[in-house]
């Protein structure tokens, strides 16, 4: 047997000086063709006293083949490339997707208004004219209307909501004063598709009704927010601005904060950022669900939300909000 072993050193040895490749002496010295695995195969058969030797014998040939090898081939041959892999790791997680900038905006909004003592509130997309209009202190002749082009979805009572403001009425319908809320939702308009317009849009609208509410307690909710949510520098300023469901109206601006009220392309040259509208609730909104003006009063207002979610990540086009393109 020892012999046997002597030979293939010997022969490997000769292999050596000829031009035979790596994979060649391979196949001959260590494949399962082999002479040598044969002889390691039969070891387990040899009388114990000689197994111990041969054994010993057969692996050092074994090894010096091996590294012999390794070294004319110039790369390890023992292992696969494969071999620095951890099979028993766990795997790679797949990417479950990420939140859509409206979802995150809506919840850091929510957070804020929370905090404030308001609930979230929501009501159905498909609406009737009473509860988007006629309530809202908009009958049927009012000019207003013309501003909003509604989408009918079979007769003219029935309609895809114009704005959030239908929420609302009917959170004053059926929940006790006093009364805080915060409406996030969608709303629908007959509007042609641009840059900055959409005929399915978001609106962020808030309300608050109760005894002794006045406006300085929507400019002081509104300053509260405008400085939690875009930072304890914002300046706010209010401007009277006509809206039919509420009186007096009024436009929330914020400083310009690219600019500080210099004037710049964001703010359009103005130095200040229109954010929201609101206003007092118009005592017909009131009446219109049964709650006497002469003893509680509200404000409400409504947050340009797609506007806003555009200005905090810098997405220059609405429709990029909306379009489920994935570049
Ligand atoms: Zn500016």
């Amino acid at each position: 047997m020892l012999d046997k072993i002597e030979k293939i050193k010997k022969n490997f040895e000769y292999d050596l000086q000829s031009d035979i490749n790596a994979t060649e002496l391979k196949r001959k010295y260590l494949s399962k063709n082999s002479e040598l695995y044969a002889i390691l195969s039969n070891i387990k058969n040899l009388p114990p006293e000689e197994r111990k030797h041969v054994g010993l014998q057969v692996n050092e040939l074994k090894d010096y083949i091996t590294s012999v090898i390794e070294q004319r081939s110039g790369h390890n041959i023992t292992k696969t490339s494969y071999s620095h892999i951890d099979v028993t790791l766990p795997g790679k997680r797949h990417k479950l997707g990420t939140y859509h900038p409206n979802t995150l905006i809506a919840r850091e909004m929510n957070n804020i208004f929370k905090s404030l003592g308001f609930s979230v509130y929501a009501g159905p997309e498909i609406e009737t004219d009473e509860y988007v209009f006629e309530k809202l202190n908009l009958p049927k002749h009012h000019p207003a209307r013309s501003l909003q082009d509604t989408l009918i979805i079979e007769d003219p009572e029935i309609i895809l909501r114009s704005h959030t403001s239908s929420v609302e009425i009917r959170a004053m319908e059926n929940e006790k004063l006093p009364l805080r809320i915060v409406v996030p939702g969608r709303a629908f308009r007959y509007e042609d598709l641009n840059q900055t317009n959409h005929f399915a849009f978001y609106q962020y609208e808030g309300l608050a009704v109760g005894k002794n509410i006045t406006m300085a307690d929507l400019k002081g909710t509104f300053e509260i927010f405008a400085k939690m949510f875009w930072g304890p520098e914002t300046q706010i300023r209010i401007r009277a601005k006509y809206y039919p469901q509420v009186e007096p109206g009024c436009g929330l601006d914020v400083l310009c904060g690219f600019c500080h009220g210099k004037g710049c392309p964001v703010c359009k040259r103005r130095g200040w950022i229109e954010i929201a509208g609101g206003g007092m609730v118009h005592p017909n909104a009131l009446r219109s669900v049964g709650i006497d003006p002469n003893i509680y009063s509200g404000f409400a207002f409504g947050i340009g939300f797609d506007r806003t979610v555009m200005q905090k990540y810098k997405i220059d086009d609405i429709r990029k909000l909306y379009d489920g393109t994935l570049y």
